[in-house]
């Protein structure tokens, strides 16, 4: 298999482009997601087609969404693959996910063995568009799936857990090895299903400013909130929501971060 990519595709590492070649690891993840004709399934990063392939043997026609155009070009010239994708050449970060659900009638499956080097700001571009979206499966470097799950108190709790859990439940389904794609990463990777909340559990009046206390909070996630929030909460104003000033950022929990954000808003 490393022969046919060679032939085809050097792979290149500013796309992050290591591609799945262990066909038990491709099946798994194809059942994981479990494909259902008439459903609105769109991949971000096809690549050679490793996932593509076996999904579009259950289910056709899919969107992929592909920002290196010679894959894409092979991907429209593949006799297995070409009748049943529609082809966006184009980096999933510029995508409207809106107009994408809009023009397609109904709300989307997005899966991916996503690039490492942007997974974290392509997470956050999805949950612009949550609304339209029913679940995501995501390959991800494990220690990435490890900030997803975490808790307060441990050493992956951080912005992007919160951000997480504020708009999903995070169920992590399988750790894969190295050995699974080619090139070889010097990472282990796992596959995450986010299922969008149908209910948020704390919502926030303003996610932006959520977003600004759990980053002001969380880049220096040691300090207590007394310091690294001083600059909009006094410790006076912490106690009355309920937070313990002395209490350091990395310990305090997603529905305190919610009252916080609240609070502020209303101040306003
Ligand atoms: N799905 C294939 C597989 O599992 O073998 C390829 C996975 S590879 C890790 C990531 C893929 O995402 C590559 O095809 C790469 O070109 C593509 N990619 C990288 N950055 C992208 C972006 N911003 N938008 C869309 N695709 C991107």
């Amino acid at each position: 298999m490393n022969k046919i990519i060679r032939q085809y595709h050097i792979p290149r590492k500013r796309y992050g482009q290591n591609f799945l070649i262990n066909q038990y690891i491709i099946d798994r993840i194809v059942s994981a997601i479990n494909p259902m004709q008439n459903q609105a399934m769109v991949e971000i990063g096809p690549g050679l087609g490793a996932l593509t392939k076996n999904i579009v043997n259950q289910i056709s026609p899919i969107t992929v969404i592909e920002i290196d155009r010679d894959l894409a070009d092979q991907l429209a010239r593949n006799p297995l693959i070409k009748k049943k994708v529609n082809i966006l050449k184009q980096d999933a970060m510029t995508v409207d996910f809106y107009k994408l659900s809009c023009r397609l009638g109904q709300m989307l499956r997005i899966f991916g063995n996503l690039p490492y080097n942007i997974s974290t700001p392509l997470i956050f571009h999805l949950f612009n568009y949550i609304p339209v979206i029913i679940d995501l499966h995501l390959m991800l470097q494990k220690e990435v799936v490890n900030r997803l799950v975490a808790t307060p108190n441990n050493k992956n709790y951080g912005r992007l857990t919160i951000m997480t859990q504020y708009y999903c439940q995070v169920i992590p389904l399988m750790e894969v090895p190295p050995k699974a794609f080619r090139p070889v990463p010097n990472v282990n990777s796992s596959l995450v299903r986010l299922i969008p909340h149908k209910i948020i559990p704390y919502p926030v009046k303003d996610i932006l400013l959520l977003r600004n206390i759990t980053k002001s909070a969380l880049n220096q996630r040691r300090k207590k909130v007394r310091n690294s929030l001083g600059h909009m909460f006094t410790t006076k104003q912490l106690t009355l929501i309920g937070i313990d000033p002395d209490q350091r950022a990395e310990n305090i929990s997603i529905e305190s971060y919610c009252k916080l954000t609240n609070w502020l808003c209303e101040q306003k």
